[in-house]
C-alpha cells in the first residue's frame, strides 16, 4: 500500500491524492486540469505523489472507456515525461516499469486508431515518454500546430518556423502571414531520415497521419535565418531549450 501522507504533490501533502484519483476516474475530462494542477503543473513538474499515481493511472487506462482513455494516457504521459532518465538510479520509469509497460502498450495501440492530428501527436509524445525517450517527447506539438519558435544560433533572433499545407518557411516577424520577410524551411529528404526521425515518419505514415509525417520531415530539416540568412539545423534548435 502507498502511504500517501509521506508523499508530496504541488500543494504539499499528498493525502488527498487517492480521492482526487477517484474523482478523475469518474470524470477524466472534467477533472484532468485539477489533477494536473496537483500532479504535473504546467505539464513540466512532477512530485513523489505524481510517480506513485502511475500504477493507478495504468489500471484506469486499461479499464476505462475509449473516450476516457485518452485523458488518462495524457495525464500519465505528462508525468512520465518529467521522470528522471532511465539511466538514473531509482528512476520512476524503472521503479514503476510494469505500469509503464501497460501504459506504453495502450498508447501504442491507440495511436493506430487516432484520427485527430492533435490527439495523435499528444499520444505520440506520451508513447515516447513511457519509453524514456528524452527531449523529443516534449517537442512534437508543432507537428499539429504547424509552428515552432526557435532562436537563430548565429544572430539570436527569434525565428518562427511555419509548416504550412503547401510549403514551409521561416520568418522573424510575428505576423507571419503578411508581408514579413520569408526564408526557406527545407524538409529533410525521406531517405535521409534516421533513428527517431525515421521512426516517427514511418509510424505516422503507417497510421495514415500524412500531415504529421510531412511535418516530421520539416522538423528534422534545415532553415535559413530570415535576419542573418545563415543556414541552421532545425532539430538542433527545436531541442535546444530542453537540453541541459
Ligand atoms: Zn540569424
Amino acid at each position: 500500500m502507498v502511504d500517501w501522507s509521506t508523499l508530496d504533490d504541488a500543494c504539499g501533502s499528498a493525502e488527498h491524492v487517492p480521492g482526487l484519483l477517484d474523482r478523475f476516474e469518474a470524470d477524466p475530462s472534467g477533472v484532468w486540469s485539477e489533477l494536473m494542477d496537483h500532479l504535473c503543473p504546467q505539464l513540466d513538474t512532477a512530485f513523489t505523489a505524481s510517480f506513485a499515481a502511475l500504477p493507478r493511472l495504468s489500471e484506469m487506462a486499461a479499464a476505462c472507456s475509449t473516450d476516457d482513455q485518452g485523458w488518462v494516457l495524457l495525464a500519465a504521459g505528462a508525468i512520465a515525461a518529467c521522470s528522471p532518465s532511465l539511466s538514473e538510479a531509482d528512476s520512476p520509469l524503472t521503479v514503476f516499469a510494469t505500469s509503464i509497460a501497460v501504459l506504453r502498450d495502450l498508447a501504442d495501440r491507440r495511436l493506430s486508431q487516432s484520427a485527430e492530428p492533435e490527439e495523435y501527436v499528444n499520444l505520440l509524445q506520451a508513447l515516447l515518454s513511457f519509453e524514456g525517450v528524452e527531449v523529443w517527447d516534449r517537442c512534437l506539438d508543432g507537428l499539429h500546430t504547424g509552428e515552432y519558435e526557435v532562436a537563430c544560433p548565429y544572430c539570436g533572433v527569434n525565428v518562427l518556423l511555419v509548416i504550412g499545407q503547401d510549403d514551409g518557411f521561416c520568418t522573424s516577424d510575428e505576423d507571419a502571414l503578411n508581408e514579413a520577410q520569408k526564408t526557406p524551411l527545407r524538409p529533410a529528404q525521406t531517405q535521409d531520415l534516421e533513428g527517431l526521425s525515421r521512426r516517427l515518419f514511418t509510424r505516422a505514415t503507417a497510421d495514415g497521419q500524412a500531415s504529421v509525417a510531412r511535418g516530421v520531415r520539416y522538423v528534422f530539416g534545415r532553415a535559413d535565418c530570415p535576419d542573418c540568412r545563415t543556414d541552421f539545423s532545425v532539430p538542433e534548435r527545436v531541442t535546444a531549450g530542453w537540453i541541459p
